[in-house]
């Protein structure tokens, strides 16, 4: 390879000429440091390469030599419980060597190469295979087993597969392609801005059953689909992300931290490692890879970061798994874009962004999904992403929020005037919207209850016409109400604290089930449409407000799910109750 020179350095961009053999998208190494950089921009033999590490110091006349590879990541048994920089540098095996600031230039492999991991196969000799067939298994952690599969561009025949100990670059087998007898190791890598191949997307019908109310009854996204939620200050972002990540029903998570000032990261990789897993009592990190970015990392770093991010949980999903991918916060990789589209000095659009923010948005979005798995067994993968988007003063008119809900399809409304009245989740019910509603209708009448969809749309409803109730009754006040009315407020309240509200660090409340969901929703419908049916035999509203049976549907979200069924009982109660009430209403009559 050639050669070249730096003739110009700007921030994380540096400019480099002579560089006659590089391709764009080469990774390149800057500087005697040997510093990690990537060509973004190549004109003649000049290159444009954005650095992902410290550029300063460096000066003209210092060498540049492409490695003749794109941007990668190494996947392999290893990464889970790992906490990685924005190129997959593996943060914690550097602060056990050279401290707390990356030194400049430190090569650290992203997968430990001397770990020996036990190998079970799962496939023989003779077995013909193709790319992502499974070969065996590795116990990477109590809560993951790694799935050996076959690299892509490898098929063939299997000529031998051991069982044993090996390191991640030890042959475990060999393959008789039609160019000869390759060894197979356990390590692939692959290009980040490239997605990995799959046989075939499937529609997203099926829930990401995470237990939140508001998300799964309301809002709910679809396993493979895609969610943007922004984070006002103190709305409870961080709690959110937690629940998500604790409770959602996917087998691994992969957390991408773009922290801009540095204490927003420190708290991330302080908090997520100390999460546990409520299913099985061990450390979340054991079904978790983290990327993240600290605030000594360059914005270069940022950029690479959600798309290192995204192929690792690719890989996963390729496994069979469910992965669920959370990018915190899209805004900051985006403004790393801005700034370096500024230094190429490309025409700007919208607020400085470049003109291909929405396109890389929408790249990045589309690697979500539920696919057939690329392999002969026709396994199913899925991988969820959820975007969270910071615009600068919550402005959602801003250009990232605004591509972001272009191709996000669904959006939680996170509101701190919400926050600040104590609902949790503050997760404005108006605002919101999931467009996979449709989608799932079929599941949640299959698998919850025939009657889930409908009861969601008059909750929807109820909560609607509370809203412009609401108006009037500022100007005329709430006893101008006719009863009907007035009802809907009791009922959109009752939905909204009864339903709604959710408090993460109650033992029973943090998760509710499906069924429990419908239960608590349809206990407060039952009781309104009882209540209305009372109205019309003349009871009075404020009796009807102050029954005693309310109290049991207030608590009824702390039923514990062993005992759910208690929940329909107070049906009975409700019956009882409104016929007491409007036999002694007869008797005053
Ligand atoms: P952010 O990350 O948006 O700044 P946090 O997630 O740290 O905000 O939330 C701020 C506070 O709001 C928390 O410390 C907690 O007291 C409260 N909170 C947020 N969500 C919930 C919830 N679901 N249940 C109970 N309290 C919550």
């Amino acid at each position: 390879m050639n050669e070249g020179r730096i003739v110009k350095i700007s921030g994380p961009l540096v400019v480099a000429e002579g560089m006659t053999d590089a391709k764009m998208f080469d990774v390149v190494r800057v500087s005697e440091k040997g510093l990690i950089g990537e060509i973004i921009e190549l004109r003649g033999d000049r290159a444009s390469i954005q650095v992902y590490e410290e550029t300063g110091g460096l000066g003209p006349g210092e060498p540049v030599l492409s490695t003749g590879q794109t941007l990668s990541v190494e996947l392999a048994p290893g990464m889970i419980e790992s906490i990685y920089d924005g190129i997959q540098r593996p943060l914690t095996v550097i602060r056990e060597k050279v401290g707390d600031y990356i030194v400049r230039g430190v090569h650290v492999p992203a997968i430990d190469r001397d770990k020996k991991w036990p190998f079970t196969p799962t496939a023989k000799p003779g077995d013909i295979v193709g790319p992502g067939d499974l070969l065996g298994v590795i116990e990477e952690t109590v809560l993951v087993a790694h799935r050996i599969m076959v690299p892509p561009g490898i098929e063939g025949k299997i000529v031998e597969l051991n069982e044993g100990k090996f390191t991640v670059e030890e042959s475990i087998g060999r393959i008789e392609t039609g160019e000869g007898v390759k060894d197979i190791c356990m390590l692939q890598r692959w290009p980040v801005r490239r997605p990995r191949p799959f046989k075939k997307k499937l529609p997203p019908v099926e829930p990401l059953i995470t237990g939140q109310r508001v998300i799964d009854a309301f809002f709910p996204v679809s396993k493979g689909g895609t969610a943007c939620i922004p984070g006002p200050f103190g709305s409870g972002k961080t709690v959110i992300q937690h629940q998500l990540a604790k409770w959602a029903d996917a087998d691994i998570v992969i957390f991408i931290g773009c922290g801009e000032r540095g204490n927003e990261m420190t708290n991330v990789l302080m908090e997520f490692p100390e999460l546990k897993d409520p299913r099985s009592g061990e450390p979340l990190m054991k079904r978790t890879v983290m990327v993240a970015n600290t605030s000594n990392m360059p914005v270069a770093a940022r950029e690479a970061s959600v798309y290192t991010g995204i192929t690792i949980g690719e890989y996963f999903r390729d496994m069979g798994y469910r992965v669920a991918v959370m990018a915190d916060s899209t805004s900051r990789w985006a403004e790393a874009m801005r700034e370096i589209s500024g230094r190429l000095e490309e025409m700007p659009g919208e607020e400085g962004y470049p003109a291909y923010l929405g396109t890389r948005i929408a790249e990045f979005y589309e690697r979500a999904g539920k696919v057939i798995c690329l392999g002969s067994d026709q396994r199913e993968g899925a991988m969820t992403v959820i975007g969270s988007v910071s615009p600068p003063g919550g402005d959602l008119s801003d250009p990232v929020v605004q591509a972001t809900l272009r191709v996000a399809r669904v959006f939680w409304s996170l509101e701190d005037l919400l926050a600040f009245q104590r609902h949790f989740p503050a997760i404005s019910w108006l605002n919101s919207y999931s467009l996979y509603l449709d989608e799932l209708e079929e599941y949640l009448k299959r698998e919850v209850d025939e009657r889930m969809p409908e009861e969601r749309r008059r909750a929807m409803r109820l909560l609607q016409q509370e809203a412009d109730l609401q108006d009037v009754v500022k100007l005329i006040g709430v006893d101008a109400l006719s009863p009907e009315n007035r009802l809907i407020l009791i009922t959109a309240r009752s939905i909204r604290e009864d339903f709604l509200h959710q408090i993460a660090f109650d033992e029973v409340d943090t998760y509710t089930s499906l069924k429990k969901q419908f239960k608590l929703l349809n206990i407060i419908l039952v009781m309104h449409d009882a209540a209305r049916e009372a109205l019309t035999h003349g009871a009075p509203i404020d009796k009807l407000q102050g029954l005693r049976v309310r109290e049991e549907i207030a608590r009824a979200k702390y039923t514990p799910e062993s005992r759910v069924t208690e929940i329909d009982r107070i049906k009975e109660k409700i019956e009882a109750e409104i016929e007491e009430l409007l036999k002694t209403e007869e008797i005053d009559a």
